[in-house]
Parts: structure tokens; C-alpha cells; sequence
């Protein structure tokens, strides 16, 4: 092992996930893929190509840094887009590159232009929309000034597409306010136009809007979570299975995190395992030392309650997660040996772990547990 762990990446998976996708939006919307935070944790190198060979021709990370990481394994006929923060620094490679960003507010688009016109060529941007979230987006009291500029630089600015994101289309409970945010964003499509901007395409949902509200799949969806096999939450889940039962429901985890036994010992019963006294063996036990802890991307919150997989077997956390190791009890197995297999996330036999049942009820943690994966993980694709 090239490191104390790694993480197999399914193409089986990854390609059953595109379809059902696909599927579910329809041919004449297109997928974008969302690979910020190193494509979930999954990896850049691993997962463009995988997508590329999907047929999927958008990219879309966080960051002019992220875009810097994931340019070079993008193939020619991909297009990469920066939803979020460019530095003026980094503003003349994307441009140069002919990555795509976000335009949320006016000052990002006067340094596009005045990059465009020192370098003569075009700017394509996206008009992100405050419709709602009160994040990022443009303020409908720019709006005029926005178009203005535009009209006067029609050269060095092109608009790719008008675009917005909901405040929580994973959670009915924000049923309404997402509502008002696609009406607001028609509206402000249909004044963009009045004023003579007519844009390539329109986009608003991210996996969860584009899984359960057909009227925000537009031209584009921007697929993050459910790429790589999860339901951004329970109520997305839940919903689409009201609607469709079982076979619109296909989502199958990509990834998967290994490791192997580094040791193996027996403690007598009384005595407290690994650090402090927040677990004392009720009797006598076997142990083993798993070389994987918080430092390795594995929470601290799973002492005492997470669980893995040996033998095919689910076995127990013993005491708190360190920075290096974890400890699990391996009592009621037989002929456990050090350098046997040792399943983090994943299958084993009959069983598996999946990134939710890491504790926690909500599966809000699959973004932060995926995001964690440190990236000197070695990574490996397999079918
Ligand atoms: C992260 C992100 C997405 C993808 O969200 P998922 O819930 O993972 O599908 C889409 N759009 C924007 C603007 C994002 O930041």
C-alpha cells in the first residue's frame, strides 16, 4: 500500500448512476458534473475521465484553484465552469483557457472585460441570479447596470447562461421559499431578454431540485452528490420513491475505503482501550489496531460508535478514534490475522457500510464525510 488506506472507485457504479440520471431528466437536458472538493473526495483524475466517457461535456468546481487541479484532465471537448470565487489574479487564466465562471456581482465582470479586451478575446460567463438564497448572485438593483455593461462589451462578453441556486431543495420545509425562487428566476429570465440578452441556457438545480422538481431541470442540471451514489438526503429518497417505487431509485455508492489489520491483541477484562477511559473491556477481548484515524479523513465522532468490516463481518469502535489509528473488537470472530481486509465504506461478503451510517442519522454527512478524504489516499479505479 502506497499509504495506511485506499479507496477503490466503481465504474460499474459510476455509470449506472449517469444513466438513472439521465434518465430521470431527460435526453435534452444536459448533465453537469459538479467535481469541487476533488470530485467529492473521489478524486479528479478518477472521475473526469469516467464522466467523459459518459458522454458528459460540463464540469463545474467551486474555484479558479479547484479549476487549476482539474484542468489537465479534462479532454478538449469538455468545458469547465467556476461557480463560485476567482481571485483577479487567476481571472486572466480561466479567461485564457476558456473556462467559463460565474458573474455575481458587477466588479467580476468589469475585470473579465477589461482582461477581454487587453487579450482580445471573449469572456463566457454565467449570470448567477439572487432569486432567494442570499448568497452569491446578482442583485435585481444591478440588474440594469449589468445589462448596460454587457450591451456596451458585447465583444469581449458572451452570456453562456442565466442561472440560480435553491435555498434547500432537499428538505420539503423549504418547499415554498424554493418555489418563489424558480418564479422570480422566469421572471428575471424573461426581463434579461425583454432588454436583448438572451442567454444559451438557463440552470438551476443541483441533485436534489433536479431529482424531485421536473420544472428546474431547464437546459442543465448540476449534479454533485448523486454522481457518486447518494441521496442528498432521506426526503429526496422518500419522494422520488412515492412517486416511482423501486426502479427510479437506482443510486449505487462509487466509493469504497480499504485498509488491512496492522495488529492484533488480547486485553483483559477491566482495562481501558486506547486513550483515557472512555472504554473499559467488560471482559476479556481481542482487539485489533486499524492504521486509519483522523488524520486519515476518519471522524473523531465515530469513537465509540462507528463501526467496519472484517470478515464480512460489521465490528465495533473501541474507544476514541486517534489521529493514526482506531481500534475495533474482534472477540466473536475467528482466525482474524494481521493484514486481513479491513472495509471503512464499502462491501464485504454480505454486508456494507455505507458513508450515512457513519454515526449520525443525517445524511447531510456524506458531503462532509466525502469532502474529508484527504487527497494522498491512493485512488484506484475498478469495474
Ligand atoms: C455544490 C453545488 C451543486 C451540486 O450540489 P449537489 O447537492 O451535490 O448536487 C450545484 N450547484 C452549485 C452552485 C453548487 O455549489
Amino acid at each position: 500500500m502506497n499509504n495506511t488506506s485506499y479507496i477503490e472507485i466503481s465504474k460499474k457504479a459510476y455509470l449506472n448512476n449517469i444513466k438513472f440520471l439521465q434518465k430521470v431528466v431527460g435526453k435534452q437536458t444536459k448533465i453537469c458534473s459538479v467535481i469541487k472538493g476533488n470530485a467529492y473526495g473521489h478524486g479528479y483524475a478518477n472521475i473526469i475521465p469516467l464522466a467523459e466517457d459518459c458522454g458528459i461535456r460540463h464540469f463545474s468546481v467551486f474555484s479558479a484553484f479547484e479549476a487549476m487541479q482539474a484542468y489537465p484532465f479534462l479532454s478538449a471537448k469538455s468545458q469547465l465552469i467556476v461557480l463560485g470565487y476567482i481571485t483577479n489574479d487567476q481571472l486572466e487564466w480561466v479567461i485564457e483557457n476558456n473556462i467559463e465562471f460565474y458573474v455575481y456581482n458587477l466588479q467580476i465582470l468589469q475585470s473579465a472585460i477589461g482582461i477581454a479586451k487587453k487579450k482580445k478575446i471573449t469572456a463566457k460567463i454565467h449570470i448567477e441570479l439572487e432569486t432567494g438564497l442570499n448568497r452569491i448572485g446578482i442583485d435585481l438593483e444591478y440588474f440594469d447596470e449589468l445589462i448596460h455593461t454587457i450591451q456596451e462589451n458585447r465583444k469581449f462578453v458572451e452570456v453562456i447562461a442565466l442561472c440560480t441556486h435553491f435555498a434547500g431543495a432537499e428538505s420539503i420545509a423549504n418547499y415554498h421559499r424554493v418555489k418563489n425562487q424558480l418564479i422570480l428566476f422566469k421572471k428575471y429570465h424573461k426581463y434579461y431578454l425583454s432588454k436583448g440578452i438572451v442567454p444559451e441556457m438557463l440552470h438551476t438545480a443541483s441533485s436534489s431540485a433536479a431529482l424531485i422538481y421536473p420544472e428546474t431541470r431547464f437546459d442543465m442540471v448540476r449534479i454533485g452528490i448523486a454522481q457518486y451514489g447518494y441521496w442528498p438526503t432521506q426526503e429526496v429518497l422518500i419522494s422520488r420513491y412515492n412517486k416511482f417505487g423501486d426502479q427510479e431509485c437506482s443510486l449505487k455508492r462509487v466509493i469504497s475505503w480499504k485498509t488491512e489489520i496492522m495488529e492484533i491483541k488480547a486485553v483483559k477484562r477491566g482495562v481501558f482501550i486506547g486513550y483515557g477511559n472512555s472504554f473499559q473491556a467488560s471482559r476479556d477481548m481481542l482487539i485489533a489496531i486499524i492504521p486509519v484515524g483522523y488524520n486519515n479523513g476518519y471522524s473523531r465522532s465515530l469513537s465509540n460508535r462507528g463501526h467496519v468490516l472484517i470478515h464480512g463481518k460489521r465490528v465495533d469502535i473501541l474507544g476514541v478514534v486517534t489521529m493514526n489509528t482506531i481500534s475495533v473488537n474482534i472477540t466473536y470472530l475467528r482466525d482474524v490475522r494481521i493484514g486481513d481486509e479491513v472495509v471503512l465504506i464499502g462491501n464485504q461478503l454480505k454486508n456494507k457500510i455505507s458513508v450515512a451510517s457513519f454515526g449520525e442519522m443525517s445524511n447531510y454527512l456524506n458531503y462532509q464525510v466525502l469532502a474529508r478524504l484527504p487527497d494522498n489516499i491512493p485512488r484506484y479505479v475498478v469495474d
